[in-house]
């Protein structure tokens, strides 16, 4: 393996993922392996109010004093509502973080917040009328940065979901693959997804072809590392790849040899892409699969609007085809992404996002869940996710240099890549974007990177001051101290996937690179909260599995899991996290506010659609650990209800 110090602003070894932006050389960024499967991605997602009788749940809402005077009564018993929930804990989310008992739903909005008793004249005949028996009800979770159609291909695929293996277990389940699809030809490669091959059992044990020749098959196989920049390929799969002891490693790719040259299966980055450029392309049918089965696995988290954070055509098309369908079961929103390469013609690409949205944007939000174009990707660098290190920092990785035995770590030469987009070229096309009321939403995960998405949004609003424009910046995982006030000046939200504020391989293997001072403002939510950023938060599914629960509880801990090994335990950094309030707003209104959809979602408030979520426990009242093991009982779409269990029907 070559040292991860020499890939310091380099960009393809030990990628993550490696995004081809053609004119414009390769980036690494933090993505999966499916980048190669979506062509965009190789080229590289009032009402008046009524009643408001607030009950206190909640010290702190006890002492802002709930009860606010109704303002307009509706004539609630002359039209009774479809559906009411009583007796619950409900955390609305509102400006006030109130809580309330009660709330009723007509026409797929809400028309009453507040007591049982309040809620008590919307009750008619018809009215479904549900006693949540202290159960916890909240906004349904809004994800502010996902990659969805990707992401719902490998729910399609033979997954090994992320699980910590032994090879025989490894073997069990991909034969288990192969028995369920026994119909296939012989020819028929079986691609294996979501390995976590740094975690297999029992530590260090090392696989190779023969672990897939034992098989009872002679399918090709390629088992795809869920980190994205390795797989493992049996005998066969190489055979029809064409790779032997003579093929050379390609550029930016690596293949695993044994004593004699020959290829042990394992293979990295490009080395493997020769063999993924041999698969199938999954066609429209498999793409509108795969966007039905996304949207199901974010009904059962209580996600209820997303973003594709880097949307290919085949997204929109297949999202669009499941809305005529009558199957889009959440607010889907689209960015797609201009390319550094296309800054000789920055109003060309900008025009190339507006047609989008004249093609697929369904318009305002409506009571059923609709598509928009109205966000547009822009990456600025690559990424800090030990062992890629390919984000743009505004001071100089350290290298060794000492030996191996006697590190001595210093700055070297590199700060990373440039950014990808020259600061006019930045500034131009955030203005540019602004004027047609697109929001921009930039890739930066070094603080290089960052800060230049700053320096761009501060262009943007000088040149379009009072435009309604909400610039986000992804990721932010390294942040320059004297940059997190510019957040809140500039209006400009970090999106950030609370699970990577842990310790784990990924964070605690940038110690030696950034050094001490870095290491303790890694992934700085807490501390661009405390400066006044609104903080939205975005999954980036499939980079990790979808565990929304798992992902705010380490946005308040900062903890891993307590089953992580223990060089993983105790805090990441200094930092002081969010709290569960904090974390809960993050995924739902200031989410819907990035997705400029909070008039009408991200809060339970009267005139909002019904888009909301049952829970089996109170993220408030359990301990910060158990909020990873909340589970979603019901999921309610502009009053729909597009997910629920057993146990809320049962309390009906
Ligand atoms: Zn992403």
């Amino acid at each position: 393996m070559p040292g991860t110090e020499s890939l310091i602003g380099q960009t393809i070894s030990h990628c993550l993922i490696v995004v081809k932006l053609s004119g414009a050389g390769e980036v690494c960024t933090r993505a999966l392996d499916w980048s190669h499967r979506v062509p965009r991605l190789r080229g590289v997602l009032l009402v008046q109010a009524v009643a408001l009788v607030f009950v206190a749940l909640a010290p702190k809402a006890q002492a802002q004093g709930l009860a606010t005077p109704p303002a307009a009564a509706a004539s609630s018993s002359s039209s009774p509502a479809d559906r009411v929930y009583r007796n619950g804990v409900i955390f609305t989310a509102d400006a006030r973080n109130r809580t309330a008992e009660a709330l009723a739903i007509r026409d797929g909005r809400i028309v009453y917040v507040g007591s049982n008793q309040g809620v008590a004249p919307f009750v008619g005949a018809s009215t479904a009328s549900v006693d949540l028996e202290g159960r916890f009800l909240m906004p349904g979770l809004v994800d502010g940065h996902m990659h969805p159609l990707e992401a719902g291909v490998q729910l399609l695929k033979c997954s090994l979901n992320y699980e910590s293996l032994t090879i025989a277990e490894m073997q069990q389940r991909i034969q288990t693959c192969l028995d369920h699809s026994a119909s296939e030809d012989s020819n028929a490669w079986l691609e294996v997804v979501s390995w976590f091959q740094e975690s297999m059992r029992p530590a260090g044990v090392k696989t190779n072809r023969a672990t897939l020749d034992a098989l009872k098959t002679t399918r090709p196989i390629l088992v795809i590392s869920s980190f994205g920049h390795t797989a493992l390929a049996n005998t066969r799969a190489l055979a029809l790849a064409r790779l032997t002891a003579s093929t050379p490693d390609p550029i930016g790719g690596k293949i695993w040899r044994d004593d004699h040259g020959e290829p042990t299966g394992l293979l990295e980055d490009s080395a493997y892409a020769v063999i993924s450029d041999l698969l199938p392309k999954p066609t429209d049918a498999e793409y509108v699969a795969a966007a039905k089965a996304a949207l199901k696995a974010m009904s059962r988290q209580g996600i209820t609007s997303f973003l594709d954070a880097a949307a290919a055509l085949e997204s929109m098309s297949a999202f669009t085809a499941v809305r005529r369908a009558g199957g889009l079961t959440a607010r889907a929103h689209f960015a797609p992404v201009i390319e550094p390469k296309e800054a000789g013609d920055l109003p060309g690409a900008v025009a190339r996002v507006v047609a989008f949205a004249k093609q697929y944007d369904d318009g305002a939000i409506a009571r059923l869940p609709g598509i928009t174009v109205r966000n547009a990707k822009l990456f600025l660098d690559g990424v800090i996710a030990a062992p890629a290190i390919t984000g743009a920092v505004r001071e100089p990785y350290l290298i060794n240099a000492g030996t191996a035995e006697k590190p001595h770590w210093v700055p070297g030469p590199s700060r990373g890549p440039a950014v990808y987009f020259a600061a006019d070229a930045l500034a131009t096309v955030l203005v540019e974007l602004g004027r047609a009321g697109i929001d921009p939403h930039m890739h930066a995960d070094g603080d290089g990177a960052v800060h230049a998405a700053l320096d761009g949004t501060e262009a943007l609003r000088k040149a379009l001051p009072t435009a309604d424009i909400r610039p986000a910046i992804a990721h932010d995982e390294i942040v320059e101290p004297a940059d997190f006030p510019r957040y809140k000046l500039l209006g400009t939200i970090p999106v950030l996937s609370f699970q990577w504020e842990k310790p784990a391989g990924d964070t605690l293997g940038l110690t030696n690179y950034f050094g001490p001072a870095r290491m303790k403002i890694l992934e700085p939510a807490g501390l661009l909260a405390a400066a006044g950023a609104r903080i939205a938060f975005g999954s980036d599914w499939p980079v990790d599995k979808l565990d929304e629960w798992f992902a705010l509880k380490v946005g308040v801990t900062r903890t891993n899991a307590p089953s992580a090994p223990p060089e993983y335990s105790g805090r990441l950094g200094d930092d002081p996290g969010l709290s569960r309030e904090a974390v809960l707003r993050a995924a739902t209104i200031d989410a819907a506010y990035e997705l400029h959809e909070d008039d009408v979602t991200g809060s339970i408030e009267v005139g909002k659609f019904a888009d909301l979520i049952v829970l089996d426990r109170n993220p408030f009242k359990v301990p910060a650990e158990e909020i990873a093991k909340i589970q979603v009982l019901e999921t309610v779409v502009g009053g729909n209800i597009v997910y629920e269990t057993s146990m809320v029907s049962g309390v009906r």
